[in-house]
């Protein structure tokens, strides 16, 4: 294995040192490093991170390999400074048994482009009326700690109760998609003014918050660990925040796409805009971001979800919800939080890497920038700007709601335990 040297990136935004990289781990850090036989990469200027990690990702492999593979999707994500992924378990099959995991898992050792983290199914077919296999997975090839049927609530709370129970036994996490489903029957977008003008059916925060706070209190009362995917609203923020401060073992986290963009997207009714939960208001995206900067919410979640065209390209009512997120994660992060001043360099880290990862419990990666730790870096020119294009994205979709919009940060190089897979800002292969 060729081993490199990264001559001036600044690890956590801080002092410029070299970075000599030795199979696989960080072998020193220092001022003016050489080493014969290595690959120098030129990286003044280049901010350091561990690499990124991300808790929700979908794949579409198994099922809709026109959407989306595993392959796809890690090329993406390697070139979004990804290292591991988490892969949603509403696959076709669905991810509800080990060999489904274990098929999942072997397609990303395959790809190697990042370490791709089978989520597992909560219930069977994502059916929400019995628990899935939930210890086989856990102690299957793909070592699953995360359990959810994202795009579906667990809504039945003696379930969801069992399954908080279960997943203790193996230090697992379940991670709810909160959506109480009797409250959004035919939802189209963010329930308010600007809903009742189009004249489309609302997505009412209470059917998040009602669920949040349901859950909350059952993982307290089992001593169990809750994750919350994709918070979207102010109250969704202040229940989160009551449950740590009473020391409930929550976690939750934010896409990109709420930190950025509001509920006024769907005036073009494009339905690149449609998304579930739905894009909100200007006081909650003010309240996700402060939620994440004083960390309340936990991590960045992409929830890329890439849709082909037949199912995106239609009008609104009859649209898939959902958007790419990978190659656009760290950049929305840098234009929302990083550059407003509500997160230093550290705390993206944190936030994208240290934190997923433990959540994840995944050993090897959100690990420090130092000797002897496994190379997983992501260098990241955080002067950069670029015009998104969606045709130039390496996912087999195109559902970009960031089309056409200029965003800072561009990554230049990823590795993955000392390999390249992202080099002079393009894909190795
Ligand atoms: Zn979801």
């Amino acid at each position: 294995m060729t081993n490199h040297l990264i001559k001036g990136a600044k690890p956590l935004g801080g002092d410029a040192v070299d970075i000599l990289i030795k199979d696989g781990r960080i072998a020193a850090i220092g001022d003016s490093l050489s080493a014969t036989g290595a690959e120098v990469v030129e990286a003044a200027g280049l901010v350091a991170l561990p690499g990124l990690v991300d808790l929700h990702t979908h794949l579409r492999e198994p099922g809709r390999e026109d959407a989306e593979t595993v392959e796809t999707g890690s090329r993406a994500a390697a070139l979004g400074g990804f290292t591991a992924v988490h892969a949603m378990a509403n696959t076709d099959p669905v991810a509800d048994t080990a060999g489904v995991v274990e098929q999942v898992w072997r397609l990303g050792q395959e790809a190697g482009l990042v370490d791709v983290v089978p989520v597992g199914a909560v219930t069977v077919g994502l059916a929400g009326e019995r628990l899935a296999e939930l210890g086989a997975m856990a102690d299957s090839a793909a070592r699953v700690r995360v359990f959810s049927d994202d795009g579906h609530c667990v809504s039945d709370p003696a379930l969801m109760r069992r399954a908080l129970e279960y997943v203790k036994a193996f230090d697992g996490v379940v991670a709810q998609h909160a959506e109480e489903p009797r409250l959004t029957v035919g939802a189209q977008m963010h329930e308010g003014d600007r809903s009742a003008r189009l004249g489309l059916t609302g997505w009412p925060a209470a059917a998040e918050e009602a669920i949040i706070a349901r859950d909350v209190l059952l993982a307290e009362h089992v001593g169990a660990r809750l994750h919350v995917c994709h918070v979207s609203t102010a109250g969704s923020v202040e229940i989160l925040r009551w449950a740590k401060s009473r020391g409930v073992q929550v976690t939750a986290e934010v896409t990109p796409h709420h930190l950025l963009l509001t509920d006024a997207c769907a005036e073009s009714y494009d339905p690149v805009f449609k998304v579930n939960p739905p894009l909100r208001t200007e006081a909650d995206i003010e309240a996700l971001r402060a939620g994440l900067a004083d960390g309340t919410i936990d991590a960045v979640g992409t929830d890329h979800a890439p849709h082909a065209v037949e199912d995106k390209e239609s009008e609104w009512a009859s649209a898939r919800p959902g958007m790419l997120g990978l190659e656009q994660a760290l950049s929305v992060v840098i234009e929302t939080m990083v550059e407003p001043g509500r997160l230093d360099w550290a705390g993206v880290a944190d936030r994208m890497s240290v934190r997923p990862a433990a959540i994840g419990r995944l050993d090897g990666h959100g690990r420090p920038i130092a000797p002897g730790e496994p190379a997983n870096l992501v260098l990241v020119d955080p002067a950069a700007r670029a015009t998104v294009d969606p045709a130039a994205l390496a996912s087999r979709s195109r559902n970009s709601p960031y089309a056409g919009r200029e965003l800072p940060g561009r990554v230049v190089a990823t590795f993955l335990r000392g390999t390249p897979t992202v080099l002079d800002g393009k894909a190795v292969r």
